[in-house]
């Protein structure tokens, strides 16, 4: 039987990816919904191709989409808005699989839902899980909600665990014969730039990665390391491991997308061309296989491999994330707000790229952790830290 699938932020790179692969099996996915903020054409593209039944803008936006859908003919699809339209299609009883492709701290509330509502949740929206945590994880257990990752190198590292492993107990600890996961960077466009032409980099050229074609925001945080280290609390919460069984290796091919090592000396890896419709086809048909456009890896044209220690002095990004692990509460939530705040604000030339990592360390050191036992305590965490970053982003800001 066809499943119904949900997507949030379907006029992203994540978004773009997913319908690609859903495209080549109209007989087993169709499009329920799907979730725009500003790309109104894109958006109007995806309805007249797959025909969901249900299409979310920010009410800004409706009035704008409503006329575009008249220009278009496009009478199949009902229009819902903001965060209450987002949520109502993420827990919609008319869906079977929501993949949560939002960016930032925006995609909270809906991913979350979807969770609640015990859906099979592909999760690329590392940021949700990062504020939110434990309560994520808990809620996925207490619902039944399959929690699949989509990230990449979690998704390599889902490959590589045991069966079952996510769904024993949660302990922080290692188990059933793992030793430690290894987690892989590319190392971002700025792997050999000094830190003094760290300094003056654009945001052109972060937003240039080597290897992947991504959304901005992600693009920046590939470049600082911070990516890395959002993923890091996001592979402590999925896989239930304490930070320290984490190791980042930087690996510059991107073609080994991560590792876990047992007890008995093996480790495997998951390796594939860098392309995100591996990962989302996996977590969409997960226990099953299905095709997609990438192309087998080639090995015999990837003749080397390089794993190197990232430069924990050129980008602090990657200690002040395990730090906030470490702190746990609402450290994470108010890592991720700064980080937010100060991406945007280097996006729009306002700030150097190296303060970036200043702007965090500063929310950081300035806004008070709390434990995070609740919904509300995060997002008021995440208030807080928005408020304080974007003082420091003035402090710092270019002339
Ligand atoms: P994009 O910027 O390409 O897309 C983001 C999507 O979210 C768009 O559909 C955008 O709408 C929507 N959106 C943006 N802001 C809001 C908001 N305030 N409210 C509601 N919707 C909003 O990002 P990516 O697709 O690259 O990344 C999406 C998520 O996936 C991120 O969390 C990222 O970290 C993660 N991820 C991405 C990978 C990649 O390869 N791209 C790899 C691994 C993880 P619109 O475009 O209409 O403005
Ligand atoms: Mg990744």
């Amino acid at each position: 039987m066809s499943q119904s699938v949900c997507i949030l932020g379907a006029t992203g790179s994540i978004g773009e990816s997913t319908l690609k692969v859903l495209q080549q099996h109209p007989e087993q996915y169709s499009v329920f919904a799907v979730t725009a903020y500003s790309r109104l054409e894109k958006l109007v593209e995806i309805c007249k191709q797959f025909r969901p039944q249900i299409a979310v803008v920010p009410s800004t936006q409706q009035d704008r989409l409503a006329d575009l859908f008249k220009q278009h003919q496009i009478d199949h699809t009902e229009i819902l808005t903001d965060e209450s339209g987002l949520v109502a299609v993420a827990e919609h009883s008319q869906v079977d699989i929501v993949m949560a492709a939002i960016v930032g701290a925006a995609g909270l509330l809906p991913t979350l839902a979807a969770v609640k509502a015990g859906k099979r949740v592909l999760l690329a929206n590392k940021e949700a899980l990062v504020m939110s945590g434990d309560i994520m994880m808990r809620a996925a257990e207490q619902h039944q909600a399959l929690l699949l990752p989509v990230d990449s190198e979690h998704n390599a590292i889902f490959q590589c665990l045991p069966n079952g492993y996510c769904q024993s107990e949660r302990t922080g600890q290692p188990k059933q014969g793992v030793s430690r996961i290894l987690l892989t960077a590319s190392g971002g466009p700025f792997l050999n730039t000094s830190l003094e032409q760290l300094q003056t980099v654009t945001p052109a050229q972060a937003c240039k990665h080597p290897n992947w074609s991504m959304g901005q925001k992600i693009s920046v945080d590939s470049a600082t390391l911070m990516n890395k280290g959002l993923e890091l609390i996001e592979a402590c919460h999925l896989f239930s491991i304490l930070e320290h069984f984490v190791t980042v290796v930087i690996h510059p091919q991107s073609i080994i997308h991560s590792m876990v090592q047992y007890v008995d000396g093996s480790t495997l890896a998951q390796m594939g061309n860098p392309d995100m419709c591996t990962p989302i086809a996996h977590a969409l048909a997960w226990p099953n296989r299905i095709s997609t456009p990438v192309d087998a890896l080639d090995v015999f044209a990837h003749q080397q491999l390089n794993f190197q220690q990232p430069d924990t002095v050129k980008f602090p990004a990657l200690s002040l994330a395990r730090y906030a692990m470490q702190t746990g509460g609402t450290a994470p939530a108010i890592l991720n707000a700064a980080n937010e705040i100060a991406v945007a604000a280097f996006l729009q030339e306002k700030i150097k790229f190296t303060a970036i990592p200043e702007i965090v360390e500063h929310t950081l050191n300035t806004v008070e952790n709390m434990p995070a036992n609740s919904l509300e305590t995060i997002l008021q965490a995440d208030q807080f830290a928005r408020n304080i970053a974007t003082q420091r982003v003035s402090a710092l800001g270019l002339k």
